[in-house]
């Protein structure tokens, strides 16, 4: 059996704790390999790394950061199809989602090559007389990465790129669901030239996530979870007197106007749906339609469903793979069974005709929905899309706007003069109009707003390199003969 174990100051390090986890094919339903999981000790040894590589990585002149994150741009840049065959392999999702995922992480590791410019400062000659004022960003020390199943590349890129170009060292908490793509990137790391301590791999539970917020080295936490878990991370970090962005769960929405392009709108609906087997924090699971073209595109989204080809990754045909555990999987089918009881309609059972073996789901759909129903309140994370039915723009924005995440949203119309008005209006971080999964470009950030994020920096782009680093302000004034003497007031400017 595979044995996945920890990388500590450019190093394979087997665990010593004696647990472990169990990586499943999902494809198949089957184990693959066994994770160890890191204990208190193990965590402790990853921070000293970091700790210990941190002064000669933070003293590394800019243009030697910067080469080395173009040297790891290359590396990525080669190494596509492996990272992403490696991803797929434990997350299930189909090669060309996977391809998608490293591309979209690759542009934040270019995002960093640009670091000399990112990180200056002000500065204001003659504040006062013969005095200069200046601020500059100083990295913080060792931040930890913690990151969940479904993006097992792209998210700890969203991190560990302007991390370590700021001149942080970073320890890196996989999902223990797919954590074999972190143990590539660690490599790809080194052979760009990183030093030995400045990324490290640490496996595990909540035993080792823990420690990372208790430990006195770590500076900063960045995560990206569930929601209660974003919670837990970022009231036990800032306890801890951690920076901490936790970015949680979501529900996003798909509000659809009657005057929109409704061929359009149910190519987008279903890719968005069903993309990832749902599986992505940005996918849409809930689709606003105002009455009077509801059911026209409901049936166009009939339509489409059948013609999605399901089934695994190996398969170069495949377009959805399965869901990552049997678990989830189970939690995910309750949500169709349960919808029909709490009066909701099932249009389309995606229990029916999966796949023997491997934990697969196929689309579904679920019509006359509300709030208050199950499936639609709690984020299923699968290929299940509930249509809500509105009379009009502002009960679908009323929706939207009571809903308790706001992580992404999207409308669906010609009328620019209502998009701009829903771009006003919606209590959400991330807004698509005519686009369904609005994920920001590297330079800008990413991030929710209410229970999708907790925090006061999105992740990635320009806060990205407000969170990794921290300014200092220096007010300097260099020895003069000819304006010194003794002045016992407080300084003033005028
Ligand atoms: P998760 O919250 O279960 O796990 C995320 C990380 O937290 C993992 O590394 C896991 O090991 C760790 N963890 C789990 N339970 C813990 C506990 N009790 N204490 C401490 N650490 C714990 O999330 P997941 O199932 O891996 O990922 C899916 C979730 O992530 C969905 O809710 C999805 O919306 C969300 N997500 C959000 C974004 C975003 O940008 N907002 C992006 C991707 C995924």
């Amino acid at each position: 059996m595979k044995r996945i174990s920890h990388w500590i100051d450019g190093r394979l390090i087997k665990g010593e704790s004696g647990l472990s986890g169990v990586v499943f094919d999902p494809a198949t339903g089957q184990q693959q390999a066994q994770v160890d999981f890191a204990s208190v000790a193990e965590v402790d040894r990853a921070v000293a790394a970091a700790t210990q590589a941190f002064g000669s990585w933070r003293a590394t002149n800019l243009s030697r950061r910067a080469e080395i994150m173009f040297n790891m741009r290359e590396l990525v840049d080669a190494n596509r199809k492996e990272l992403a065959s490696v991803l797929s392999a434990e997350h299930g999702k189909v090669i060309s989602d996977a391809m998608g995922e490293v591309a979209r992480g690759l542009e934040n590791i270019e995002f960093a090559c640009g670091v000399a410019h990112l990180l200056k400062g002000g500065y204001s000659e003659q504040a006062s007389a013969g005095v200069d004022v200046y601020s500059i960003r100083q990295p913080l020390g060792v931040v930890a990465g913690i990151t969940p199943f479904n993006f097992p590349a792209m998210v700890p890129m969203w991190m560990f790129a302007n991390a370590l170009a700021c001149g942080n060292t970073f320890v890196l908490k996989p999902s223990e669901k797919d954590p074999s793509v972190a143990m590539f990137i660690a490599e790809l790391l080194m052979q760009a030239g990183l030093p030995s301590g400045c990324f490290n791999v640490i496996h595990g539970d909540k035993v080792a996530v823990d420690r990372l917020l208790e430990h006195p080295d770590v500076a900063a936490i960045s995560f990206v979870g569930s929601t209660p878990i974003a919670k837990h991370i970022y009231e036990t970090g800032t306890r801890n007197g951690k920076r901490v962005q936790a970015l949680g769960g979501a529900k996003n929405h798909m509000l659809v106007l009657p005057d929109a392009d409704l061929d359009m709108a149910a190519d987008a609906a279903v890719s968005a749906a069903y993309g990832s087997a749902g599986e992505r924090c940005m996918a849409i699971s809930a689709l606003i339609v105002v009455d009077t073209v509801a059911d026209e595109l409901v049936d166009k989204i009939v339509d489409r469903i059948p013609r999605i080809k399901v089934g695994p990754a190996s398969d170069p045909d495949s377009e959805m793979g399965p869901l990552i555990t049997k678990e989830h999987l189970d939690k995910v089918a309750s949500y169709i069974g349960g919808a029909n009881t709490q009066g909701a309609t099932v249009v389309v059972d995606g229990r029916n005709g999966v796949p023997k073996e491997g934990f697969f789901l196929k689309p579904s759909l679920v019509d006359n929905v509300q709030p208050g129903m199950a499936c639609y309140d709690d984020e299923i994370f699968g290929p299940v899309l509930s249509v809500v039915r509105v009379a009009s723009y502002d009960e679908g924005v009323q929706i939207i706007n009571a809903n308790p995440y706001g992580n992404g949203t999207a409308i669906f119309t010609r009328d620019g003069g209502i998009a701009r008005q829903f771009q006003y209006d919606i209590n959400v971080g991330m807004v698509g109009v005519n686009v369904p999964v609005p994920v920001p470009v590297s330079y800008y950030s990413f991030g929710g707003w209410k229970a999708s994020l907790f925090g006061d920096q999105h992740m990635y782009g320009p806060d990205g390199i407000n969170f990794y680093t921290r300014t200092k302000v220096v007010t300097s004034r260099w020895p003069d003969p000819r304006t010194s003497s003794v002045d016992l007031g407080f300084p003033q400017n005028r």
